[in-house]
């Protein structure tokens, strides 16, 4: 190895933000869910694009490995470094700066390290609307949102991270840097290289800046809970919301009776409204330009149509936007519930709307019969047909017993269900190192090896987060 590696990279960071002692690197290599632990050689927090090129130029003559980070609250232990402690972490979060808000052109052009909630801060301050939602978005950074293509909650009016970017500019492997800062609605000149960027979860090139478009801020919005019996009820509530309320419908998230009962263990104060502890309780949120009234009126409507039509069996408006919130904040905590009980074996999947009555049916089923106890925590952004289909022991039992034997059977398990409906693996949380192993058999011989091909075109070292996503 280089020995003036260090001070290579201290000359280039004025002999600070470059951290080498064991305890200032610990809390950067540990990801979110505590399921990987790597060591760094050096943990690097550059304050600017030059810096981050610079640092890439060093690791490219050494031959020495990067792996990206943002806020590090990824579930796929993609900004966790291996176990060998000879590559080094970029960490993004000195790169905070707004660079500007273009009211005229409805975009907002902001450094990789911007936390989420302080962009929703920024657009809201001058009346607009930054429309991507999370619930780590008090930690999470604009540039991991982008390398992860993160979804979240507000997917379903306004897409997802991809979406919602106009322009980037980043550092390729070999230190050049990529200026594709336009805040354009249509570019057709090539190859979007922009789309090939986002969702590559840090392996084709280091996100330093991107241009993200704005909305108008609603003025009215209605949050309300529903009771629904069954998944295929639950649809047809979609369908009816999709079909009245058509764009005003911004938020329709799945939570069951398990999930919540975990909320309710864990957050005793968040107690669900509704009657009776139901089969599935859904969040629904309106939100338009339209006065309050309106809105209200609207969705007012449609409930008694689901009521009418025995789609609902209870319902619950927000009556203030505290209550809307503490609505949310139900959904929200579902994660960190989980978190505290223990490490469930995590499914983010997608599956298309007309086969999640029997995607559910069908492994719950097989669940319940091949695991009998095992609890199925299941809940997601249902409008995207994105669920988080978790599975934890039975009570009682030990959960790192439990997974050592179970793990890979109940991944297999529903992954061959997610195939038989037409699904995705992941659905909004990425491959990172998590599922990288899974990934040829779903995506497809031809699609795996033209992912290949592009990393190896534009990362023929493989220093850019090896062996997350795609191995070569
Ligand atoms: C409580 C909780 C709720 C969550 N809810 C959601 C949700 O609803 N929807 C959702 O999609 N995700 C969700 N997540 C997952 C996570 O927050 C997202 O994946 C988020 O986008 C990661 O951002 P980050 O800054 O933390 O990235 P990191 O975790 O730091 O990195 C994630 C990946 O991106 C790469 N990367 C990071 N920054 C850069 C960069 N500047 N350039 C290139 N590569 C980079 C890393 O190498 C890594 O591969 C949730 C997480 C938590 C803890």
């Amino acid at each position: 190895m280089n020995p003036n590696l260090i001070a290579e990279f201290e000359a280039i960071l004025n002999g600070k933000y470059i951290l080498t002692d064991e305890e200032a690197k610990a809390p950067y290599l540990t990801d979110w869910r505590k399921r990987y632990t790597g060591k760094a050689l050096a943990v690097l927090l550059p304050a600017n694009t030059s810096e981050v090129a610079a640092i890439v130029k060093v690791c490219a003559a050494s031959n020495i490995a990067i792996i990206p980070q943002g806020g590090h609250t990824g579930f796929c232990g993609g900004a966790t470094p291996d176990s060998s402690g000879k590559q080094i972490i970029i960490n993004l979060k000195r790169m905070n700066q707004v660079r500007e808000l273009d009211v005229a052109n409805q975009t907002i052009s902001l450094e990789a390290g911007c936390i989420l909630q302080s962009i929703q801060e920024k657009a809201a301050e001058q009346g607009f609307l930054f429309p991507l939602s999370l619930g780590a978005e008090g930690s999470c950074m604009i540039g991991g949102n982008l390398a992860t293509n993160a979804g979240g909650t507000n997917v379903l009016r306004y897409g997802n991270t991809r979406d919602l970017c106009l322009g980037l500019e980043l550092v390729t492997a070999q230190g050049e840097i990529w200026n594709g800062m336009k805040g354009l609605r249509k570019d057709n000149t090539g190859y979007d290289l922009r789309d090939l960027f986002i969702g590559s979860e840090g392996t084709l090139g280091i996100i330093t800046a991107a241009v993200m478009k704005l909305y108008p801020l609603p003025i009215s919005q209605w949050t309300t809970l529903v009771a629904t019996q069954d998944i295929g009820s639950t649809i047809s509530l979609l369908n009816l919301f999709q079909k009245r309320a058509t764009s005003l419908l911004t938020g329709f998230e799945m939570m069951t009776k398990e999930s919540l009962a975990l909320n309710q263990k864990h957050f005793p104060h968040m107690a669900n409204p509704l009657k009776g502890n139901p089969p599935y309780t859904i969040l629904i949120e309106l939100s338009d330009h339209e006065s309050e009234a309106h809105v209200k009126l609207l969705l007012e409507t449609i409930l008694e149509e689901a009521f009418d039509a025995r789609l609902i069996s209870d319902a619950v408006i927000a009556s203030n936007l505290s209550q809307a919130n503490s609505f949310w904040h139900m959904r929200e905590h579902i994660t960190l519930a989980q978190a505290e009980e223990g490490a469930n074996l995590k499914h983010d999947i997608t599956i298309p709307l007309s086969a999640l009555d029997s995607f559910i049916t069908e492994t719950d089923r097989l669940i319940q019969t091949q695991y009998p106890g095992a609890r199925i925590i299941n809940f997601g952004h249902l409008g995207d047909g994105n669920l988080h289909y978790n599975i934890a022991p039975p009570p009682g039992i030990d959960f790192k017993a439990f997974n050592l034997v179970n793990e890979k059977p109940i991944h297999e398990l529903v992954y061959k269900e997610v195939e038989r409906c037409k699904g995705s693996i992941s659905a909004e949380h990425g491959v990172g190192q998590l599922k990288l192993e899974g990934l040829r058999a779903h995506k497809g011989e031809v699609a795996h090896d033209l992912m290949k091909a592009i990393k190896k075109a534009l990362d023929p070292q493989n220093i850019l987060n090896p062996h997350k996503v795609i191995s070569i």
